[in-house]
């Protein structure tokens, strides 16, 4: 038998995947236009990528600024996203060029978007990266210190902050993240009743491809999904 195309596979997932996002919005009371679906697109190559575009997905995620860059002309029309590990002498290469810096994970961090972005007017739309296991292989700030994080950081010019990523540690199963994606929307909800300066919190980015309907029933906003919609691949995150 021959081997699937990507963009076969892509096509039998991606109407998998949008159904699955409708279920678990009506289970969380939402509308299925209430939930983002971001396509976590790293090692993808931009001709799969354009043709999810054309089949309906607005929103990407690339992990890697080199990797970005270099697809950066070939897009079509699309929100494009930051979620990887940004270090702060590549903030410069991608200030302006995305919508939206999901991995924010620390004030030294933050502090260079700012400066960026306020070198080049504009100001940057950030999401605050919790490490919400508190592993030491993640990044990001403590639960217990992403208040005050968030406080200081809203501080800055040119910054924006809208809300909290997380990737919570492996699970066997997904119910067993339900205590990590509770204790986001926890904090997501307290951040948000919060009137923080240079703040507009409405996004809480959480769930990958093997757990995004619990994210969404415990109230994602935006879940960032790549296997589930492109097939295997190797990478590291
Ligand atoms: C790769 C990646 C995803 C998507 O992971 P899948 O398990 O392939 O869906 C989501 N978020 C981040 C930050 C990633 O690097």
């Amino acid at each position: 038998m021959m081997e699937k195309s990507s963009v076969e596979i892509f096509d039998e997932n991606y109407s998998i995947v949008r159904r699955k996002i409708a279920d678990a919005a009506k289970k969380a009371g939402k509308r299925e236009e209430d939930i983002t679906l971001l396509a976590a697109t790293k090692t993808v190559d931009v001709s799969v990528i354009n043709h999810a575009i054309e089949s309906g997905i607005e929103y990407i995620g690339e992990n890697r600024v080199q990797e970005f860059l270099s697809k950066l002309p070939d897009y079509s029309p699309v929100h494009k996203h930051f979620i990887g590990h940004l270090q702060t002498n590549k903030v410069k290469d991608i200030v302006g060029k995305v919508e939206l810096i999901h991995s924010v994970d620390s004030y030294h961090l933050a502090k260079e978007i700012s400066k960026q972005s306020v070198k080049n007017n504009i100001t940057s739309d950030i999401l605050v990266e919790i490490n919400v296991g508190g592993e030491d292989s993640k990044y990001g700030f403590s639960p217990e210190n992403a208040k005050e994080g968030i406080e200081k950081i809203s501080l800055l010019d040119g910054v924006c902050v809208r809300g909290l990523m997380a990737i919570p540690p492996i699970c066997e199963t997904p119910k067993q993240n339900i205590k990590y994606f509770d204790l986001l929307y926890k904090l997501f909800v307290d951040i948000r009743s919060q009137t923080i300066d240079n703040s507009n919190i409405d996004i809480l980015s959480m769930g990958m491809s093997d757990d995004f309907e619990t994210a969404i029933e415990c109230g994602a906003t935006m879940v960032r999904i790549g296997t589930a919609l492109f097939g295997r691949r190797n990478y590291n995150i």
